[in-house]
């Protein structure tokens, strides 16, 4: 794991597309997501993609720790220099990719669960939530910043448009709810839409545990693999080694309308479902 804790001189800072850097550059925005958060001065949070510090320096105002990881090197010499400058000694900045990281020195700092912040970079909101999702136990209250197309995603409820696999397996790790619309000149370079941010909590996941996650994982993308299509045909595609009359008493046993698409059924639904499958799948509960 690669430390930044010596200043350097810096060169001019242009903003990397490629990196999704958009900076926030709203303080009072700033204020309103840290102060939203309820962190307090005796908690460590990891920070993913600090920037210039737009988050980072409001918060090493208010906790005990940050443990900011970075992956732009350039950023990580611009930002120990302000934070240096500022007097901030609180913040361990750490120049790596947070898709690459080794989460289980990251949990080194530690005590309990990991609490985290972040505006995260819209190209990588998918894969680091996959990566939170996969470590969901050892996760505590996300505050995270997304294109808000995303958010909506994350936090919508069965029947609408924006109710899809990514919905169904990011709330089966973490309560979500919707904090904070951030309009898009809140940014510099103004991106293209906006932003909201979403409060994932892991200690709040859904109350219900059902059959293997692996199985449920594969119900719930198969489900939605044809937004357009019936559950049953859906399903058909994902489970190629199961026969049709098998899928048909799956879904009668647990309910399910095999008629109706995969955007009304609620978690509950997928679960019992995933259980059943489970089981026939020779995977076992
Ligand atoms: N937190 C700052 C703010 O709100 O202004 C910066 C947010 S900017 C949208 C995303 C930040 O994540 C950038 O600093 C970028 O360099 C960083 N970043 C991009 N990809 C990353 C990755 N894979 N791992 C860690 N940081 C990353």
């Amino acid at each position: 794991m690669a430390f930044a804790g010596s200043t350097k001189p810096v060169e001019p800072f242009r903003p990397k597309k490629r990196l999704g850097q958009n900076f926030l550059v709203d303080r009072f925005i700033s204020d309103k997501i840290i102060s939203f958060s309820g962190f307090t001065h005796e908690d460590t949070i990891l920070e993913i993609g600090p920037g210039k510090g737009a988050l980072t320096l409001p918060l090493a105002g208010k906790v005990k720790h940050v443990v900011a990881v970075e992956k732009d090197g350039q950023l990580v010499d611009w930002l120990n220099n302000r934070l240096h400058q500022d007097g901030f000694n609180n913040v361990t900045l750490l120049h790596e990719d947070i898709l690459k990281v080794d989460w289980q020195t990251l949990k080194k700092y530690f005590e309990g669960r990991i609490p985290v912040i972040g505006n995260l970079p819209y190209n990588i909101s998918s894969p680091v939530l996959e990566k939170m999702c996969r470590h969901s136990q050892w996760m505590g209250q996300a505050i995270l910043m997304f294109q808000k197309e995303v958010a909506d995603r994350l936090t919508a409820t069965p029947g609408g448009k924006t109710y899809g696999a990514l919905t169904l397996l990011v709330q089966y790790h973490a309560e979500a709810f919707s904090v904070l619309k951030v309009l898009k000149g809140s940014f510099f370079p103004v991106p293209k839409v906006d932003s909201m941010v979403v409060s994932l909590d892991f200690e709040r996941p859904y109350p219900q545990r059902g059959g293997h996650e692996a199985v449920f994982k594969k119900v719930v993308k198969g489900a939605f693999s044809h937004r357009r299509k019936t559950v049953l045909n859906s399903l058909k595609g994902a489970f190629r080694d199961q026969s049709r009359e098998s899928l048909l008493s799956a879904l009668a046993a647990c309910g399910i309308d095999p008629g109706k698409r995969a955007e009304v059924l609620h978690m509950a639904d997928f679960l019992r479902l995933s259980s059943l499958l489970a089981i026939d799948n020779g995977v076992g509960r």
